[in-house]
């Protein structure tokens, strides 16, 4: 493999400590994209919360070096990267930049279902450019302003009129839209049966546009927007897999994906971690360092528990992946975990800080806020427990 993420060399890094083998390719991919984080997402991360400003110079980057369709074969231009070392991609991308992060995740999303079901045509005009880095970023629409957790229930559809489809409706919440060329969409094609079929839409076809980039608590750079189709027509060739198997699709592709998502939240927690301990090391309060008194000591220890819990659940759920496995419960549980462990380290982090913490001259401030949606996107806690649930309760797992 030819591509920068492969060229550098990168040495352990401790991830052996969770007795998961990681093979020297999987440890220089995340070395590389550590680096990359660390030299080109980091120093300039916080300018762009504040100026709520989409990073398009460093995503065009990325996006040169495979980072949109990680997985994508090298048949298809990608660097065929395997789950376990594309989840340790997004866990190094979050510690620099969580919103370049969750761009990342949400290109790559829209990117596997291209790759696992499109035809050779709609791999030659979205998959292979967006691998190649030539079209940016792409985005995955399913959420609606009225179907978010119940996504069955979105209301754009789509008709066929001779050999087109015509789109109508309205999305909502779409990471990365704001600067995406590349669309997959989600449409009801028979109103009749609810049956939704998935779309590729190109910016700038006649009857989409987007809305408005939403003004977000954290994450503010990622570029969210809504999408409006208003008899939008795109060519028949534009629809993924079969008709009415869009549905499957957009669940057989977000399972796996909440790994990713996990492995962002531990990025986050990660950097948020380091930044509390250097903090404590630092502050004299009475005498002494704030990580001397035993109540911050155990904070501390507490903190790098949970985060071990969280590195453990998703090393798991992405070496079953790469084993075949189907993974929807680990995934869940790995996502669940994560994200709320996440807030937990965060936010103790942020109290180690005191009133520094609350200031937006730290860090912490912004991961603090980054971290929230965690609990939200790709599937709420309360939904991620509902599979759980349905597995162990009502499956006979466990
Ligand atoms: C920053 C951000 C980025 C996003 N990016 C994308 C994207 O790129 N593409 C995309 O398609 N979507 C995206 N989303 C949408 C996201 O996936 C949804 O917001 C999420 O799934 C929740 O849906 P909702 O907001 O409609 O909440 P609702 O579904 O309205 O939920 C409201 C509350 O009800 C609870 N609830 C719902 N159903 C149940 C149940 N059965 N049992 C118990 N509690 C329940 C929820 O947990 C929640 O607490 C993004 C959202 C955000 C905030």
């Amino acid at each position: 493999m030819d591509t920068p993420m492969r060229e550098a060399a990168g040495k352990a890094i401790g991830l052996e400590r969770f007795g998961f083998p990681i093979s020297p390719d999987q440890r220089e991919i995340h070395e590389t994209m550590r680096r990359f984080g660390r030299d080109r997402l980091a120093p300039g991360a916080a300018d762009r919360d504040r100026d709520h400003r989409f990073p398009t110079a460093e995503i065009g980057e990325l996006a040169r070096m495979g980072g949109m369709a990680m997985k994508a074969a090298p048949d298809d231009d990608g660097p065929g990267l395997d789950n376990t070392a594309y989840a340790l991609s997004i866990e190094a991308l979050a510690e620099a930049d969580p919103s370049v992060a969750v761009v990342t995740v949400a290109s790559n999303l829209a990117m596997n279902i291209l790759s696992l079901h499109a035809n050779e045509d709609q791999r030659a005009r979205f998959l292979r450019p967006v691998a190649r880095g030539e079209r940016g970023a792409a985005s995955f629409g399913l959420t609606e302003p009225h179907a978010g957790s119940d996504a069955a229930a979105i209301k754009t559809h789509a008709r066929r009129e001779g050999g087109d489809w015509i789109l109508s409706g309205a999305k909502q919440w779409i990471t990365g839209a704001a600067a995406a060329e590349v669309f997959v969409i989600f449409a009801k094609t028979d109103p009749g049966s609810n049956a939704v079929s998935c779309f590729v839409v190109e910016k700038g076809t006649a009857g989409f546009e987007l809305g408005r980039i939403e003004d977000k608590m954290g994450l503010r750079s990622s570029g969210t927007a809504q999408l409006f189709f208003d008899n939008c027509r795109i060519p028949g060739a534009n629809l993924v897999g079969n008709e009415g198997e869009g549905y499957r699709l957009a669940i057989g592709a977000l399972a796996p994906s909440r790994i990713a998502i996990a492995a962002q939240s531990i990025g986050i927690a990660e950097r948020a971690f380091a930044l509390g301990l250097d903090y404590a090391r630092e502050r004299q309060v009475f005498g002494g360092a704030v990580s001397d008194l035993q109540v911050n000591r155990h904070a501390l220890a507490d903190a790098r528990t949970e985060l071990d819990q969280a590195w453990l659940l998703m090393l798991r759920g992405a070496r079953l992946l790469d084993d075949g496995y189907r993974v929807a419960e680990e995934a869940s549980m790995a996502k669940l975990a994560a994200s709320e462990i996440c807030g937990r380290v965060v936010d103790r982090m942020l109290q180690l800080h005191g009133g520094n913490g609350y200031s937006r001259e730290y860090e912490i401030e912004r991961l603090y806020r980054d971290a929230r949606v965690m609990r939200i996107y790709e599937g709420t806690s309360e939904i991620q427990r509902e599979i759980i649930a349905r597995a162990v309760v009502d499956g006979g797992r466990g």
